[in-house]
């Protein structure tokens, strides 16, 4: 077994994003700007009822997915797709943009509370102008192993008998939530060939050795497995791991492709009003 170090460790910075939204980044930084196949890290939220929060208006992207995940709160959300709804605590949403989307994300708090995540997924080149797609999960659809002192939330891949619903077929996604108690060990078999990172967002641990403040993204080094300790308080964290595309990646703001070209394209289509096919 060979176990998995922190290879790069970033604190989190906090951002004001969107209309309003306090936004802690890490991956998708000038601390590290890729962790192919993963793009961007956002953990966005508030814990102040009476913070305003307009989020994130009407927007363009192209070229990868978003994959949100409400922790608390809710998302009202409308795309050019003609999707439209509310994406409730627990929920996530999928979101292939590929060639071109347009559209709106407003969480909304819930008893004063409002968290989340947002990962962007790269796609493969053979992949970047397809046809966006579209899926929902609702909490009740995400499958919870539970033992001592141990839960564990499989958005994707799986942990023990639970089976995460989401499919990345380019990339292999895997994308565990898990909460441990104080003291508690976490470990965890990931392939070999997949890039990992670890988001601690409640608490802190240490992953073989090195300690994690909460907000700090650790880039995991090579290895097969992964083990992870919770401290005095207890843990919270994000564990995602993916097959890395290994192709260029331009990245100008929403849009994510493999050359400066194509990022000109995408420009110019979102000019001309065209970056939404018919
Ligand atoms: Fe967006």
């Amino acid at each position: 077994m060979n176990i998995r170090k922190a290879e790069h460790i970033i604190r989190a910075n906090a951002v004001r994003e969107g209309a309003g939204v306090t936004v802690h980044r890490t991956l998708g930084t000038a601390g590290l700007r890729a962790l192919d196949p993963f793009l961007m890290l956002d953990h966005f939220g508030s814990d102040d009822p009476d913070e305003y929060i307009a989020g994130f208006p009407e927007h363009p992207h192209r070229g990868f997915i978003t994959l949100t995940y409400m922790l608390d709160g809710h998302m009202l959300h409308r795309d050019s797709m003609g999707n439209q709804g509310d994406l409730k605590t627990g929920g996530v949403q999928w979101m292939k943009a590929a060639s071109g989307i347009i559209h709106s994300e407003m969480p909304q708090q819930t008893a004063g509370l409002m968290r989340g995540f947002q990962l962007w997924i790269n796609l493969p080149a053979r992949e970047k102008m397809s046809a966006p797609d579209y899926q929902e999960y609702a909490a009740a659809t995400l499958p919870v192993h539970a033992a001592d002192g141990l839960r564990v939330k499989v958005l994707a891949g799986q942990y023990h008998e639970a089976r995460g619903p989401i499919r990345d077929p380019h990339t292999d996604l895997h994308y565990l939530d898990v909460s441990l108690l104080a003291g508690a060990d976490f470990a965890h078999a990931l392939p070999q060939e997949h890039q990992a990172f670890v988001y601690v967002f409640e608490g802190d641990a240490r992953l073989a050795q090195t300690p994690l403040a909460q907000h700090s993204f650790a880039a995991l080094g090579d290895g097969d497995s992964v083990q992870l300790q919770a401290g005095a308080n207890g843990a919270r964290f994000i564990l995602v791991s993916g097959r890395p595309l290994g192709e260029p990646i331009v990245k100008h703001g929403p849009f994510v492709m493999n050359t400066q070209a194509e990022i000109e394209r995408a420009l110019a289509d979102y000019r001309a009003g065209t970056l939404v096919q018919a």
